[in-house]
């Protein structure tokens, strides 16, 4: 059995890899070239990677269940494996599903599948979907200014915690925010009491 680990659900399109629309084969992916330093950075601060993704192109015929896998297998090649696990919806936005974001099945299925502790856990993607479906289940949130970031950081019905130029960005606060802080009162008292 794991033990419950702070996760960082990753919006895919826009966020880890260029949104080209509809991205339907391994030879269009292009993984921002920030990625890799910000993906060790979360793991080297001990947090689990989950791509959460709507991928409606699935449900409307654009490309089919095979291609998606093609290309995580081809993102997971090119990132050294980095991604702990990959969620994605497959239907047409207007058929109500449970798991389309901002809806919570994908988050839902990611704690029924992993010991999640959600309490250190953080929702980062470019769109307003994926700061309305970190709102949604309590987590805390970054919009980065990749993809439609740009545009939908003006648009936002709620506010991010934090609005960073891209995933490294988004990676160096997360990780300095989940830094324990130093007792201050401590180390004062330790250099005043310190002979001169
Ligand atoms: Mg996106
Ligand atoms: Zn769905």
């Amino acid at each position: 059995m794991g033990r419950y680990q702070k996760t960082i659900f990753l919006d895919r399109d826009g966020t880890v890899n260029e949104d080209v629309g509809y991205l339907s084969r391994p030879e269009d992916l292009y993984i921002f070239p920030f990625v890799k330093e910000a993906l060790s950075l979360f793991n080297s601060n001990g947090f689990r990677l989950m791509v959460v993704t709507n991928q409606s192109g699935i449900g409307r015929g654009v490309y089919d269940e095979s291609a998606l896998h093609a290309i995580h297998a081809k993102m997971q090649k090119e990132l050294d494996n980095a991604i702990d696990a990959f969620y994605f919806c497959p239907h047409l936005p207007d058929t109500g599903c449970e798991c389309r974001k901002p809806n919570l099945g994908m988050i839902e299925a990611a704690k029924k599948d992993h010991p999640i502790d959600m309490s250190g856990s953080w929702v980062v993607g470019d769109k307003d979907i994926d700061v309305e479906l970190g709102l949604n289940c309590g987590l805390r949130t970054v919009l980065v200014e990749t993809g439609y970031g740009r545009s939908h950081s003006g648009i936002l019905r709620r506010r991010p915690e934090r609005i960073a130029a891209n995933l490294l960005e988004a990676a160096r606060y997360i990780t300095n925010r989940n830094k324990p802080t130093l007792p201050k009162s401590s180390s004062r008292r330790t250099m005043s009491s310190s002979p001169k």
